[in-house]
């Protein structure tokens, strides 16, 4: 088939580069001129786990190209993606100016037999409104659809590839066995491919995001209660997620949830409920929690150091929103980074992919280490804030002889509480008690080791 997705970011361009690896012909029409050009070089403008050798392999057998002109893309396409971003505005709801902005230039292009897909996350009742715009335009009734997408950055081609499942919205049968038919390489291990309304379509993709934030605030807000009256944590996480009613998916406590989607999702539909009159009592509290836990990295150092953080030298590990992946949208990391900086400390990061992203925003305001050992250098804390593998085992002693106090405040739980004080270290992680080290405040010297 033909594919033109407009927009290359995270979803379009794997998107793109999956349709085009299942034997599609695809164009790829973003509004970025230097990513285009990039791209059509095989330079790949994020990080994504095998996406490069894909984009490369895929453009080379002719299958997908890039492009900045929409008549080119779209001309001769029978099925249009739109993958475009739809951040959260000022109060919440979805914004849509870039999507109004690409059915505008579609329009003019659009061929009389293609379907419009929504792959980007839109409220409900977009599709509808795509339908009545393209009809102003074209002055004839057009064929849309929605298809959210639901793959995780840092696994997306095979979240893309073996989907649990693929949602599609469509007004007609016909358009369902046309996009069944684009996904029937995806689904030969017989993952469901579920036909509804673009209404419940729209609906599905901000339902499952706020469903997986909930599990993680609730999940926060029981940590911070069991730091408060000597519960672990961890061990509740256990006790709770043997029940096969609950499971253990989304229960792991941490810095509260970051990204492109999981905080505007959660946002944007609660306010699709006040719109409409429906109450979001419990989205506002998700939300709401969330925004608390982002801060608890921040207070935890504060306390630690009972309020004494100018001039302190803090170490970050992991500034991405989670792992394998260079993504720092409303990352926990970025909040913690902007509080201490309020506070006066000098802040040392490390990230495996993220340091780019995180440069290109603070400038020389921090320091940036070749490696997790090296942010620590002289540091008087570490805070780890994603859990990337290189993180998971360090060597002790080496961050010991590194470091000028043993202090480890850790967003993720990562590592076990009796083997860092065996090793002297003060070691403060979420819904547990901390221990204390090598003396009270976990201070210590070079020599002392
Ligand atoms: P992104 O910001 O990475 O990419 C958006 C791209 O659209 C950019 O390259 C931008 O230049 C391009 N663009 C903007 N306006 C354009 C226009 N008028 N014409 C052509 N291109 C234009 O966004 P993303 O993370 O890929 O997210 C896209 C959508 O998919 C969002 O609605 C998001 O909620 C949804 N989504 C994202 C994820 C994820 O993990 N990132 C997962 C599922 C769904």
């Amino acid at each position: 088939m033909q594919v033109a997705v407009v927009g290359t970011g995270y979803v379009g361009l794997v998107t793109g580069t999956c349709l085009a690896d299942s034997g599609n012909t695809v164009i790829c029409l973003d509004i970025d001129a230097k990513k285009v050009s990039a791209l059509n070089q095989s330079e790949i403008p994020i990080y994504e786990p095998g996406l490069e050798e894909m984009v490369q392999r895929n453009t080379a057998a002719g299958r997908l190209r890039f492009t900045t002109n929409a008549t080119e893309a779209i001309q001769q396409a029978e099925i249009i993606f739109i993958a475009v971003g739809t951040p959260a505005s000022n109060d919440g709801s979805a914004d849509l100016s870039a999507l109004w902005k690409v059915v505008d230039s579609i329009a003019a292009c659009l061929p009389e037999h293609a379907i419009v897909v929504t792959k980007s996350t839109v409220p409900v009742g977009t599709c509808a409104g795509i339908e009545r715009r393209l009809k102003e335009r074209t002055g004839r009734d057009c064929r849309v659809a929605s298809n959210p997408e639901f793959l995780k950055e840092g696994a997306a081609i095979d979240d893309f590839q073996k989907p649990d499942r693929v949602v599609v919205g469509v007004r007609t049968e016909a358009d369902g066995e046309v996009l069944r038919s684009l996904y029937r390489p995806f689904l030969r291990t017989e993952n469901p491919f579920l036909v509804m309304s673009p209404e419940s379509s729209e609906m599905t993709k901000y339902v499952a995001n706020a469903m997986l934030s909930t599990k993680i605030s609730f999940i926060n807000e029981v940590a911070n209660l069991c730091e408060r009256i000597e519960a672990d944590v961890d061990d509740v996480r256990r006790g709770i997620g043997h029940d096969s009613r609950i499971g253990f998916a989304f229960l792991f406590p941490g810095a509260g949830y970051g990204g492109s989607c999981f905080p505007k999702d959660v946002q944007a539909l609660a306010s699709l409920a006040k719109e409409n009159q429906s109450s979001s009592l419990i989205l506002s509290a998700v939300h709401e929690t969330n925004q608390k836990q982002k801060a608890i990295l921040g207070m935890k150092v504060e306390k630690h150091f009972a309020g004494d953080i100018k001039g302190r030298r803090v170490a970050i590990w992991g500034l991405a929103f989670k792992p394998r992946t260079d993504d720092i949208r409303d990352a926990p990391a970025i909040e913690l980074i902007d509080f201490l900086l309020s506070k006066g400390a000098h802040v040392a990061v490390f990230d495996p992919e993220a340091m780019e992203n995180v440069r290109s925003k603070y400038g020389d305001r921090l320091s940036y280490a070749s490696s997790g050992m090296d942010a620590l250098k002289d540091a008087d804390c570490l805070v780890v804030v994603t859990e990337w593998g290189d993180f998971r085992r360090p060597d002790f002693d080496a961050m010991a002889q590194h470091m000028k106090a043993r202090v480890i405040i850790d967003g993720r739980n990562l590592y076990e509480p009796k083997e860092l004080k065996r090793r002297g270290f003060t070691y403060h992680c979420i819904g547990k008690q901390p221990v204390f080290g090598a003396s009270e405040d976990g201070r210590c010297t070079k020599t002392g080791m």
